[in-house]
C-alpha cells in the first residue's frame, strides 16, 4: 500500500524533478535526447507517434515544453530555435494589414522585426511609452488593432508595466495581450494568470540560464485556430527546438528556482551599494523603493525583483564604455539570466535610431558572491573616473 502525500507537488518540487520523469524502459531519472530527423511508419503505414519528421517536434522537446506549461499554469507551451524565431510566428499568423501595438523601448530584436514588417506593408504598428497604461489605450485602434505588445520590466530601462491592467484594456477593445517577460522569468511573473493572451520568453535567458542554448517559448490559456496556425509556422519553417537544446534547457529549468532567487538578493544588493555612487547617475532595478515600477513590481513578480538592472554612469559615452572595458569578473557581452555576470554597453549593440541612453549600462547579474561583484564594479569605476 502507499501513503498518502498531503499536498500536491509544489512548482518548485515539480520543476527540480523534471515532472518526476522516471523513463519507462530503463527507470533513468534523466530524459534522452531524441535526435532523429525522420520516423518509420508502422505495419499499417502509420505514424506510431505524432512524428513523421524532425520538424513536427519530438519528445525531449515536448517534456520541456509540459515543464514550462506547468510553470506558466498554460494550457500548452511551444518551444521555438530561438526567442526571435517565436516571436516572428506571433508577428506571422497575424493577417495583412493587422494593427499591433508596441512599447517605444523594448527589445531591439522585436523592435526591428516589428518594423520591418510595418516597412513591407504586412501590418501597422503603433507605440506607446512603457509603463504608461494611458498612452497604451490610446495607442488601440477599436476593431483595428489584433496584438498589443507589453514587455515587462522592458529592456533596457526596466520599466514595469501592469498586465493585468494592460489586459483589461485590451480586452475591452477585443485584441489580443502578448506578455514578453523574459527579465522575469515564470517562477517570478506567469503572465497568463494576470489576463495575458500570449507569455512569452526567451528561454535563451533565465529559462534556461547558462548562455548554452538559444530558444523562446509562447504559452497559451486557451487554444485554437490561431495557436494551429504558430504550430504550422513552426513546422513549416523549422523553427522547433532541437532535441538537444531542449535537453539543456530541462536541465537548466532544474534550477531555475534557486538561481534566479540568488541572482535577485545579489541584484539588490548591488543596486543598494551603487544607488547615490559618486560616479553613477541612476541605478535602474524595479526592486528599488524609488524606483516608479516599484509597486506594480511588487504585485506581479512574487516578492523577487531579478537578476535585471541598469547603470547610468555620469561623464561621457566613452567613459561608460571604459567602465564596461575595464571589468574583470563581468563578461564584457550581451545577453542576460546566466549564472554569469554580464555588462553591456546598450547603445553599441542597439545602433544608432533606438532610443538608449548613451552612458547606460546593462548588468544582467548572476549567482556569483555579490562581494567580487562589487568590487569588480568599484575597481572598474575607480579606474575609469579615478
Ligand atoms: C533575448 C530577448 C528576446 C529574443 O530572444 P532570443 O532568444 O535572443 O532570440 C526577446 N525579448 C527579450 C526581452 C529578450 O531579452
Amino acid at each position: 500500500m502507499t501513503g498518502r502525500r498531503n499536498r500536491k507537488p509544489s512548482l518548485v518540487t515539480q520543476v527540480a524533478q523534471a515532472l518526476h520523469f522516471v523513463d519507462d524502459e530503463t527507470g533513468a531519472v534523466v530524459p534522452s535526447i531524441q535526435s532523429a530527423a525522420t520516423y518509420a511508419r508502422d505495419q499499417n503505414y502509420e505514424p506510431r507517434r505524432p512524428y513523421t519528421y524532425r520538424r513536427d517536434g519530438n519528445p525531449t522537446t515536448e517534456h520541456a515544453e509540459a515543464i514550462i506549461a506547468e510553470l506558466e499554469g498554460a494550457k500548452e507551451s511551444m518551444l521555438f530555435s530561438s526567442g526571435m524565431s517565436a516571436c516572428t510566428a506571433v508577428i506571422e499568423h497575424l493577417p495583412t494589414g493587422a494593427h499591433v501595438v508596441a512599447p517605444k523601448v523594448m527589445y531591439h530584436g522585436v523592435l526591428q522585426q516589428l518594423q520591418k514588417y510595418e516597412a513591407n506593408n504586412r501590418i501597422s504598428v503603433s507605440s506607446y511609452t512603457s509603463g504608461n497604461l494611458k498612452e497604451l489605450e490610446a495607442s488601440i485602434r477599436p476593431n483595428k488593432t489584433q496584438l498589443v505588445w507589453v514587455e515587462t520590466p522592458n529592456n533596457p530601462n526596466w520599466e514595469v508595466t501592469d498586465i493585468q491592467g494592460a489586459s483589461d484594456i485590451v480586452h475591452a477593445a477585443g485584441a489580443k495581450l502578448l506578455s514578453d517577460c523574459t527579465g522575469t522569468p515564470p517562477c517570478m511573473t506567469r503572465a497568463l494568470e494576470f489576463g495575458a493572451d500570449f507569455s512569452f520568453h526567451s528561454a535563451t535567458k533565465y529559462l534556461n540560464g547558462h548562455s548554452d542554448i538559444t530558444a523562446g517559448v509562447l504559452s497559451v490559456r486557451d487554444t485554437g485556430q490561431f495557436w494551429e496556425d504558430i504550430f504550422w509556422i513552426r513546422k513549416l519553417q523549422g523553427t522547433v527546438l532541437h532535441a538537444n537544446d531542449a535537453w539543456l534547457l530541462i536541465r537548466g529549468m532544474r534550477t531555475l528556482f534557486l538561481r534566479v532567487e540568488k541572482a535577485s538578493v545579489n541584484a539588490m544588493t548591488i543596486a543598494k551599494h551603487f544607488q547615490g555612487h559618486k560616479n553613477i547617475e541612476t541605478v535602474l532595478y524595479p526592486g528599488l523603493q524609488s524606483n516608479p515600477g516599484h509597486e506594480i513590481a511588487k504585485r506581479q513578480t512574487n516578492g523577487q525583483f531579478g537578476g535585471m538592472m541598469s547603470i547610468i554612469v555620469k561623464g561621457s559615452e566613452q567613459d561608460a564604455i571604459d567602465v564596461a572595458r575595464n571589468c574583470q569578473l563581468f563578461y564584457p557581452a550581451t545577453s542576460l539570466g546566466g549564472v554569469e555576470s554580464l555588462i553591456e554597453h546598450r547603445k553599441t549593440v542597439s545602433g544608432e535610431g533606438f532610443p538608449v541612453h548613451p552612458q547606460l549600462l546593462r548588468l544582467s547579474i548572476g549567482i556569483e558572491d555579490v562581494e567580487d561583484l562589487i568590487d569588480d564594479l568599484q575597481q572598474s569605476l575607480a579606474r575609469v573616473f579615478g
